[in-house]
C-alpha cells in the first residue's frame, strides 16, 4: 500500500499506520542517538578540502608589492577581487573584498542606510515613519532576524521556481513608499533551491518603485555552489538595473564561507562604483583595512576563477550524494502518499520539505522526541510565523552519510505520524 494516498485510507487504516510508525519512532528515541540537520554548515570533509590554506600565504606581499601584514587596502586585494568579479559577473572596480562574513556586510549596509541614507535617498531611512522590506518566503531566517532587530517591517511575497513572484513585488513596490528594499537569494535559494530567471531579474531591476532609493539585497551566497553539471548562471542584476535607469538599486553579497572555511573565509560586496564608494566611506570610519593575509591566502590557494570552480566540483563530489540520499529516503517512505512534497535542488545547501498544512510544528516536535533536531517550523518566515505551518528546511551537508540516512528515516516517520493524526482526526499532542 506504499503508494496509496493517505487521504484514501479509512480511520482504522490510519490508526494502524500511526501505531506502526509510533513504534518506529519509539525505537529511534530509545536508541538515544542525537541527530541534527538544522543548519547549512559544511562538513569536516568539506573543510578539509581547503587545508592547504593552513600553510599559506607563502608571500607577504600582494601583486602591487604592498605588505599584506600591514594596515590599509580597505577595498581588499585587487587579485582576489578580480577572481570573484569574474565569478559574480561584475567588474573588479565594482567589488569589495572584506572580512569573513557577508551577513555582517548586509548588516553594515542596512545600518548605514538607516543612519545616513543611500546616495539616492532623500533622507536617512531612520527618519522615515517606517521602513519595510519585501521578503520572499520561504526565505533565509537570518535575513528576517536582522530586519526584525533593526525595526524594519516585513511584507512577504511567495517564492516560485523562477524566483520571487515578480507581479506581487512590483505591485507592492509601486504602491508604498515605505517599501525601501527586498531580499533575494538569486542562486539556489535558501531554502527552496530556486534560481532567479533572467526575466524575473530584469523585471525587478526595471520596475517602478514608490521609494526613489529602493534597494535589492541580492544575496548570491550560493553563486558557485552547483551540485550537478547543469550549472545555474545568475543574472547580472547590477547591469540590468543600471540599464533600466536604476544604477544604485542592486547590491550583491557573496562569500567563501561555503567554499573554503565558514569561519575564516572572505566576504564580498558589489554594486555601482558610486555605491561601493559610499559603503567604503562609512566602513573606513571603523576599519583601516581587511585581513589581507587571509585574502592573499585565498588568492594563492585558488590561483584564478577556474581554481574556484574546480574546488566547488570537489565539494559537489562530497555533498551531491547526501542530497541524493535525502531524496531516496523521502521518495521511498513518503512518495505517492500525498502528504509531503520536497525539491531536488541542483545547488546550494538545503532541501525544502512541505508537509500537510498544520503539521510542520508537530513533525518538528516529534523529531525532537526521537533525538533529531530540525530547524524550528516557521523559521523560513518573518517572525518565525509560517501561516500554513507546512514548511520544514532540511540541511543535509553536515552529518555523515550514515547519520543522514537515519535522520531522513526519522523525518519520514514523524511526517507519517503527524499526517495520520491529522487525517484521522486524532487530537494533536503537543
Ligand atoms: N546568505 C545566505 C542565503 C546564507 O544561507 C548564509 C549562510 N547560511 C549566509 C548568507 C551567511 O553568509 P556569511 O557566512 O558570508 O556571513
Amino acid at each position: 500500500n506504499a503508494a496509496r494516498p493517505l487521504s484514501d485510507l479509512s480511520a482504522e487504516e490510519l490508526d494502524a499506520l500511526a501505531s506502526t510508525q509510533r513504534e518506529a519512532h519509539a525505537a529511534q528515541a530509545a536508541k538515544g542517538t542525537k541527530l541534527d540537520v538544522t543548519r547549512g554548515k559544511p562538513s569536516a570533509a568539506q573543510l578539509d578540502l581547503a587545508d592547504a590554506m593552513l600553510s599559506l600565504p607563502s608571500a607577504t606581499k600582494d601583486r602591487a608589492g604592498t605588505d599584506v601584514r600591514n594596515y590599509g587596502g580597505l577595498s581588499g586585494l585587487t587579485e582576489l577581487r578580480e577572481i570573484f568579479a569574474e565569478l559574480l559577473w561584475v567588474e573588479p572596480e565594482q567589488i569589495v573584498a572584506g572580512g569573513n562574513s557577508s551577513l555582517t556586510m548586509m548588516r553594515d549596509v542596512l545600518v548605514d542606510l538607516l543612519l545616513f541614507g543611500a546616495i539616492d535617498s532623500p533622507r536617512p531611512w531612520a527618519k522615515e515613519d517606517k521602513v519595510t522590506f519585501i521578503c520572499p518566503v520561504p526565505g533565509y531566517d537570518r535575513h528576517f532576524g536582522l530586519l526584525e532587530d533593526l525595526g524594519i517591517e516585513m511584507v512577504t511575497v511567495p517564492m516560485t521556481d523562477e524566483g520571487p513572484d515578480a507581479d506581487e513585488v512590483a505591485r507592492l513596490a509601486a504602491s508604498d513608499p515605505s517599501i525601501k528594499g527586498m531580499w533575494i537569494v538569486p542562486t539556489y535559494a535558501n531554502p527552496t533551491g530556486s534560481v532567479v530567471t533572467q526575466e524575473i531579474a530584469s523585471r525587478l531591476a526595471a520596475m517602478e518603485t514608490a521609494a526613489p532609493d529602493f534597494k535589492i539585497f541580492w544575496d548570491n551566497a550560493y553563486a558557485v555552489h552547483h551540485l550537478t553539471e547543469d550549472e545555474a548562471k545568475s543574472a547580472d542584476v547590477i547591469s540590468l538595473a543600471s540599464g533600466a535607469g536604476h544604477p544604485h538599486r542592486a547590491i550583491m553579497f557573496a562569500s567563501t564561507s561555503k567554499i573554503t572555511w565558514a569561519g575564516a573565509g572572505v566576504a564580498f560586496l558589489a554594486s555601482s562604483v558610486e555605491q561601493v564608494a559610499w559603503y567604503l566611506q562609512h566602513l573606513g570610519k571603523g576599519s583601516i583595512g581587511p585581513d589581507k593575509v587571509n585574502q592573499l591566502r585565498h588568492v594563492e590557494f585558488f590561483g584564478d576563477a577556474e581554481g574556484v570552480r574546480a574546488h566547488m566540483r570537489r565539494h559537489a563530489e562530497i555533498i551531491a550524494p547526501k542530497f541524493a540520499e535525502v531524496d531516496r529516503v523521502l521518495t521511498e517512505q513518503l512518495g505517492g502518499l500525498g502528504i509531503a512534497t520536497w525539491n531536488r535542488p541542483t545547488g546550494g545547501y538545503f532541501v525544502n520539505l512541505d508537509v500537510l498544512p498544520g503539521t510542520a510544528s508537530r513533525v518538528v516536535a516529534l523529531a525532537k522526541e526521537a533525538g533529531l533536531s530540525l530547524t524550528p517550523a516557521g523559521a523560513s518566515f518573518p517572525h518565525g510565523d509560517d501561516p500554513q505551518d507546512t514548511n520544514i528546511r532540511l540541511a543535509p551537508t553536515m552529518p555523515p552519510m550514515s547519520e543522514l540516512t537515519e535522520a531522513m528515516e526519522t523525518v519520514a516517520t514523524c511526517v507519517l505520524i503527524a499526517a495520520a493524526e491529522k487525517l484521522g482526526g486524532t487530537p494533536t499532542k503537543e
